[in-house]
């Protein structure tokens, strides 16, 4: 629940190149459908201890070696489409210009990045722009021993044909369409054969209000009926997924041994004891002995993190990173963390609903080395762990900001024109270039650090009473704090930016993007179903529509294009605190009507004119929606006697190679 994407269209921004950038970095490699695939800078690699630089690979490798997991997670027939896609492309001889390899390319790529058949952000399944026919053809025309699945090719067609070419059929990955069971209706392979009422009915069985530091039900298991009942699937060794689990837990071993401090290794151990046994618990220990171990540079993700592949948020999708702490950068978020108790006080929310003591936010900005699971190719540019609820109010979270990732975001969004086009003048585009820089940074910072860390739940209040809304409202809380904070003397005070116009920036292109731009993804005749999404849209709808009578933003037409204008900042920051005391009120109480009517209400529903318009102009920038990236390649350096004295880092490796390695070498569930 605690990720945040870069709003990756709407930003002009002007780079900060720390001094061991390479210059002149290719940053774009590849682009098809809606996606750019970019490459990013790892500053700060050679100058890390060999040690180091040996955790970090072999965390590397451990991170690499869940892929296929989630391709599983996402849809059962994701790496049965991906190894006969593979296929057809390593032994295809015929004509590449033709429009039927052009759209399988298309789609072998769209499944690379959507770690299987569906798109990563609006759920819905790839359409191919390949005929059934010639598919069968080259599938046919596979050498034997090349099918996947021991089946011939005509019981692989028979079951890919309908997979890939019937649009009705797996639709969505994940549904959030209120009033419809949304186990059946989603294609995901968290649930097997069981409805929403089961698998509510299952948990709430297990449930005890009374326990204030549950487990996270469900985080690691598959449901599916057995003899008639409910019953979890754990992912461990010996259980579901174990040949790509025994594969994590043998390198996070070699990765112990290069452990910086005792308090790591402590919690690496712990990890993997957690993929030996499948135990809930053990996750809780090791995600309060990870929360807790500040003081190395080197960190990782590993493991079932969010939740947003599951329409009830229960099972996290595997996901894995490598990061290590960029220093200078830290100095900021730190200072932020360091005043977290000083920001809770202060809030517009009541106070019932607030921590008395905001423990250990911690905070630090970092350099992604390695991206892997659900964190790849799309990416965050921030997150905060662990989920669960009572771990963060009593043992306190981690923030990173991902400097390397936003940076090279920065670098590629340059010069596309999309501000000049969407913004209401050349005032607000000057106000962009000067500042959205660095206000966005500090949104991420406040969003992160702050945010979610922010508030409590009243007691018994269950932490899943939200439901399908959850990750929504928390998105909510979490923006609404940082903004409400960006204008505030506070940051001024503790020397983070100078001029009072910063804030100006992020309110402007959040009210912009929410209202206007984010329609860009998307599809025309849909509605807005990501959580962050709806979010976005909660906010400036309800502030547009709050602050209607005094005109705080108003839609002005130039030209026959819509813009919007911001009239009023400081009532605009009013209304930011206001609904930021509602939202927490609905959180704290698990009030679930009213976080049920403030999303359908105002977070949902598009405009169909302003859709459509904003969609044309925005095809006349030809810029991608969506990116992501190919990671950097490290490669261990051996002298004579086999020993290794470095670890060599490159960046040439383009989409396709990547993405074939990966399914070559790092493939336990398909090999
Ligand atoms: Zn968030």
């Amino acid at each position: 629940m605690k990720k945040i994407f870069l709003v990756a269209t709407t930003v002009a921004l002007i780079a900060t190149n720390a001094m061991s950038q390479i210059k002149n970095f290719n940053y774009s490699v590849d682009r098809f459908a809606d996606i750019e695939v970019l490459r990013y800078q790892v500053p700060g690699f050679e100058d890390l201890s060999l040690n180091q630089k040996l955790l970090v690979y072999y965390l590397s490798e451990a991170a690499l070696q869940g892929r296929d997991i989630l391709f599983d997670q996402n849809c059962k027939y994701n790496l049965l489409v991906r190894q006969t896609l593979e296929a057809i492309y390593t032994h295809y001889e015929g004509d590449k210009a033709g429009k039927d390899y052009q759209g399988f390319m298309k789609y072998l790529k769209q499944v690379w990045f959507g770690n299987g058949i569906h798109h990563h952000y609006s759920m819905d399944k790839f359409v191919p722009e390949f005929s059934q026919q010639w598919f069968d053809a080259q599938v046919r025309r596979l050498p034997a021993g090349q099918l996947p699945g021991n089946c011939d090719s005509d019981q692989l067609l028979q079951v890919l044909d309908r997979v890939i070419f019937d649009p009705a059929y797996l639709a969505k990955r994940v549904n959030q369409a209120d009033g419809q069971d949304l186990i059946l209706t989603s294609a995901n392979n968290l649930y097997e054969g069981v409805t929403q009422q089961e698998v509510e009915d299952y948990y709430n069985g297990l449930k005890d209000t009374t326990d204030l530091t549950p487990v996270m039900w469900g985080l690691n298991t598959k449901v599916v009926k057995e003899n008639g009942r409910v019953v979890e699937k754990p992912y461990k060794i010996g259980g579901l997924y174990s040949p790509a689990i025994e594969k994590i837990v043998y390198y996070l071993l070699k990765a112990s041994e290069y452990a910086e401090n005792d308090a790591q290794r402590s919690y690496i151990n712990k990890l993997m004891e957690f993929y030996m046994t499948g135990s809930l618990k053990t996750f809780d220990d090791y995600s309060i002995a990870w929360a807790s171990e500040t003081s190395s540079d080197v960190d990782f993700i590993n493991g079932f993190i969010e939740s947003y592949g599951d329409p009830l948020g229960m099972t996290g999708s595997w996901e894995g990173m490598v990061n290590f702490r960029n220093q200078d950068a830290s100095k900021r978020s730190k200072l932020i963390s360091g005043n977290a108790q000083w920001f809770e006080d202060h809030s517009p929310v009541n106070p019932e609903f607030k921590k008395q003591n905001v423990k250990g936010v911690s905070a630090k900005v970092i350099n992604a080395a390695i991206l892997a699971g659900d964190s790849y190719p799309s990416t965050p540019i921030g997150i905060n762990l662990p989920n669960s609820n009572w771990i963060r109010a009593q043992h306190g979270s981690k923030s990173v900001s991902l400097d390397n990732i936003t940076d090279a975001y920065n670098e590629v969004a340059n010069g596309t024109g999309f501000n000049e086009e969407f913004a209401y003048s050349n005032k607000e585009v000057q106000l962009m270039k000067d500042y959205l820089s660095l206000a966005d940074k500090l949104h991420t910072d406040l969003h992160e650090c702050l945010g979610h860390a922010s508030g409590q739940l009243l007691p018994g209040v269950d932490p899943d009473a939200l439901k399908a809304y959850g990750s929504t409202l928390e998105e909510a809380r979490a923006d609404l704090f940082a903004l409400y904070y960006l204008p505030d003397n506070k940051l001024i005070e503790l020397g983070i930016f100078t001029s009072p116009d910063t804030y100006k920036a992020e309110y402007y292109k959040y009210i912009m993007n929410g209202l206007l731009t984010q329609l860009t993804r998307i599809e025309p005749g849909k509605d807005i179903e990501e959580s962050h999404m709806r979010n976005r849209k909660l906010i400036s709808e309800w502030c547009y529509q709050k602050g209607k009578k005094d005109k705080v933003i108003e839609y002005v037409t130039k030209k026959g294009k819509t813009y919007v204008r911001v009239n009023d900042y400081v009532k605009l920051r009013e209304l930011f605190g206001e609904l930021l005391a509602e939202v927490q009120r609905i959180k704290s109480e698990g009030d679930y009507e009213a976080g049920r009517d403030l999303v359908e209400k105002y977070g949902v529903k598009v405009e169909p004119k302003i859709h459509k318009e904003i969609l044309r102009r925005y095809a006349n920038l030809n810029i991608a929606p969506y990116k992501g990236f190919v990671n950097p390649v490290y490669t261990p350096v051996c002298d004579g006697e086999g020993n290794v004295i470095d670890v060599k880092i490159s960046y040439d490796e383009n989409y396709i190679d990547q993405m074939l390695r990966y399914s070559r070498d790092y493939s336990p569930l398909t090999h």
